[in-house]
This record gives structure tokens, sequence and C-alpha cells, in this order.
């Protein structure tokens, strides 16, 4: 217990401490330890006093004799409720039994928890730093149950966090996992980024301090650092990249933080007159925020020496809710405390985040009994994006309007160039079908199978295009990334 614990947060440790005496975590401990953990993170990440209450009672209803009634006279309404809709969750998950009796039937788990979580999206932050204490405390559990919640976690609860934008969360999320998922990848690759940093080591102090001087000369204020490349988002590249490490250009990155939008800009602009940027890497996410709301300006430039180095510029308000997402904009919405605020639903969800107020009104609907338009709602949900499945359950994610061979070249390049025919959700399909969200791909190949160049109609993603132009040996395809007639740069 702290010091600075409010009376009600005090009461309800205890309350928790009574309700699980006797119980031991698998690593040995007392189970408390687990719910203050859980209280920690939503500290952490700036939650109000009833979520971490919540956290802190997240257990007692599905494992100790207490009763959301116990919880609703003790602490309220709104802690009963959240506490309900985390058990209820873990429910769900198990056979997702409860969800079914109102949801109608679809394959798709991710849309089934989305649902399922839709009440009051603190449920799902609570889940989440409940998660995130499970994945830490991993290694006590026996090796099998160890890869599952660990792949449970790289398919459904990173992609999660980074719809949430929760950066730093969906980073830690996905490294944890990855270790117990694939263990000699993982080390494979840590082990190449901690190289590859040390050997830049020299050159990005170089580069640090050239930027320094100049933006000083200018008169901006700024903090710059570097910005580490999570294991598992290099994994992904890798795989993207036909594992090829000389197009990874993000693999360490610089990162400036300025005051406001303008110094960005001018940031921006003093970097290109001290480097060459490179063509095509040159990205306005401040202009044009991702989906998840995330904002940015990033390029990458050659220096003089040749080293290809990635800049990342953004104001503190953005590289805050850049780390923290979701988490953030409650903080930054507790002054404002509305009714609609209590009851989970935030007031002023950045634009990119209104997904999740149609995800709250489409759950309270499927509750009532009342029609919901699910295909709608994916669309909406996943606009940019879908998920789709391989025959062995591998999530693969593709813009929306992927088709089969998009797919196939994003396993490998040697599948998409044998490629003979596709199977989806079963049955026998044909390479112009779109995929769509939750659909089930095999991919039929023969090594007899050569590329076609009428398989350039029948591609979506620029990524299928460029490996295909890569097989056919047709001109037009260059990595627009590398430039031309220069030594080959190092990368930083
Ligand atoms: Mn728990």
């Amino acid at each position: 217990m702290n010091a600075k614990d409010s009376p009600r947060i005090k009461h309800a440790i205890e309350v928790a401490t009574k309700a699980h005496e006797g119980q031991l975590r698998k690593t040995g401990e007392p189970y408390i330890v687990h719910p203050l953990a859980v209280k920690k993170i939503l500290e952490e990440w700036g939650m109000d006093e009833d979520t971490i209450i919540a956290g802190i009672l997240h257990d007692t209803v599905e494992d100790t004799d207490l009763t959301l009634d116990d919880i609703k006279n003790d602490f309220g309404e709104t802690v009963a409720f959240l506490v309900d809709g985390v058990t209820k969750l873990s429910v769900a998950r198990n056979g997702m039994r409860d969800i079914d009796t109102y949801l109608p039937a679809t394959k798709d788990n991710f849309l089934r928890l989305m649902i399922a979580l839709g009440d009051d999206i603190r449920v799902l932050i609570i889940k989440l730093a409940d998660r995130l204490h499970n994945l830490r405390t991993l290694s006590a559990l026996p090796p099998d149950k160890q890869k599952k919640v660990a792949k449970e976690t790289l398919e459904v609860f990173a992609p999660l966090a980074d719809r949430l934008n929760m950066g730093r969360l969906r980073v830690e999320l996905a490294d944890l996992s990855f270790k117990y998922v694939d263990p000699k990848r993982y080390n494979e690759l840590k082990e190449l980024i901690e190289k590859s940093n040390k050997s830049a080591e020299k050159s990005l102090n170089k580069i640090k301090e050239e930027v320094s001087i100049a933006l000083k000369k200018e008169k901006i204020d700024f903090e710059i650092s570097g910005r580490v490349k999570s294991v598992y988002s290099l994994h992904k590249k890798l795989a993207k990249h036909n594992q090829n490490i000389n197009e990874i250009y993000d693999l360490t990155a610089l990162r400036i933080i300025v005051n406001d939008i303008t110094d960005c800009y001018l940031t921006l602009g003093i970097i290109h007159s001290l480097y060459t940027p490179m063509n095509g890497r040159i990205k306005d996410y401040i202009a044009m925020p991702k989906q998840n709301g995330y904002q940015s300006l990033h390029t990458t430039v050659i220096t003089k020496d040749k080293h290809i180095v990635e800049f990342q510029i953004r104001t503190k308000e953005m590289h805050e809710y850049a780390e923290r997402g979701l988490a953030a904009s409650f903080y930054y919405n507790e002054q404002k405390l509305t009714e609609n605020y209590k009851k989970g639903k935030i007031e002023h969800l950045p634009t990119n985040l209104l997904w999740i107020t149609e995800l709250q009104t489409t759950a309270a609907r499927l509750r009532e009994g009342k029609k919901v338009d699910l295909k709608k709602l994916k669309l909406n949900l996943f606009a940019d994006k879908i998920f789709v499945y391989t025959p062995k359950g591998d999530i693969i994610d593709l813009p929306y309007g992927a088709l089969p061979l998009d797919f196939a070249y994003r396993l490998h390049s040697e599948i998409g160039d044998h490629v003979v025919g596709v199977k989806i959700n079963g049955k026998m399909s044909n390479l112009n079908k779109k995929l769509e969200q939750g659909d089930v791909v095999e991919i039929l190949t023969s090594k007899n199978q050569t590329p076609k160049s009428s398989w350039l109609d029948k591609i979506f993603t620029p990524h299928a295009r460029a490996k295909l132009l890569r097989a056919l040996k047709l001109p037009g395809h260059h990595d627009d990334a590398e430039p031309k007639k220069r030594r080959k740069p190092r990368k930083v």
C-alpha cells in the first residue's frame, strides 16, 4: 500500500487482499501481488480512480467469494460495472460463451473481442494492464501455456494496443510475446539490433551534434534522442522485405521533440538542408495522421558520409499521445469530467479514435437485441486494414482491397511466384477474389509455375507488385528508396 493512496483505494486493497487470501500465483507468490501490479500499471498510465479500483478488484468476482453486489455496495456502480466487464471478457475469451448469446455467428475472434469490450473502453484498458503483467511473469507457466498466451497476445492484444495508439505498450507486449513464440529468432534479431546500434553510435552522435547546432542557430527549442526499433517490428518488416536487412532504413532513428507544429516543419526543413532526403521517404503524419491518431513527421536522409538515418519529428503532445495513446486521452479529459466520461465515454476523442464511440453504440444495440449491420461495423473498425488467417492460424494484416496474390507475396516471394490457385475458407476460389476480414486463405503452389505478367492486374499492394516485377525482370521496378549513381550508402 502506498501512503498517497486515497482511502477508497486503500479500502479496495484491503478487500482484495482478504478475498484472495490463501491463493497463490503460478510464480508461488501470494495472488494479491498480481492485482497490485495491475494497479501500478494503471497508475502509470494515468487512469482515473474508479479504473484503478476496478483493476485491484478485477479477479475477485471470477476467482473468489466476493460478488458484484458486494463491490457495488462498497465502491459504487461504476467500479462494479468495470469489474463485471473484465469478468465477462475473460469468460468471453474462454470459448466466447457469453457473447454467443447475442452476437451473430462470426468466426472473427478479434471482432468478437472488440464487441465484448464495447460497453466501456476502460474495461479494455484494465484488460491490457492485466495482460501486460501476466506476460511479464509468463516464465512461471508451463511452456505450452506460455506459447498459447504469447501467441494470443501477438494476434489480439498487441494489435489492439496499436489501434489505441498505445505505442509503448504495443512494443512491450509484442517483444515479450515474441520471445516466447520464437526464442531463437528473437535472440538473433535482438543481437542484430544491438550490433547495428553499436556500430552506428559514433556516426549517430556526430549527426546529433550537427543537427543540434543547426537547430540552436534557428533558436528552436528541442530534445533529440535515439529511437531503437523493437525486435518484433523488425521481424515483421524483414518478412515484408524478403529478409533483406539492407532494405530496412529505420533500424535506428533519431527522434526530435519540439514545442509546436511550426517548429516541426522548420526542423524538417533544416534537416533537409543538412542532408539529402531519400525519394519517397518523407511522411507527413501531422497533416495526415495514421488511422490510430499517430502524428509525426518522418524523413529518411543520406548524410555526407553516406549514412542513412531516419528522423521522427513531433511535438510533446504528439509524443505523449504516441506513447500512451488512449490512456493519454483519458488523462487529458480528466479535468472535464462529464456524465459521459464517468460512463467511460470520452467526449473529446481524437477524430481517429471515433471508432471507439461507434463500437460502444453497436455493443449497446446488440445487448438490447437490436439489429446491427456487422459488415458496416467491420468496415469502419478496420477501414484501412483486414486481418486474414493462414490455415495454421497465423494472422496476416493486409490493406482493405487486397487479393490472394498480395497475401501470397506477403508470406514469401517463393510462394507468390509459384501460385496455381487459392482456397478461401476451405473452398476453391480465384485470384480476383477480394479478401475479407477473417478469411482463412490457403495458397496452392506448384514448383513448375512461373510468375505471369497477367498477374499485375490481380495485385493490389505495392509490395506484391514490386516483388512480381522483380520476378518478371521487367523494367519499372526499382527501389525508389535507393539513391541512384551513388556509392551504396551504409545504414546508421
Ligand atoms: Mn488478472
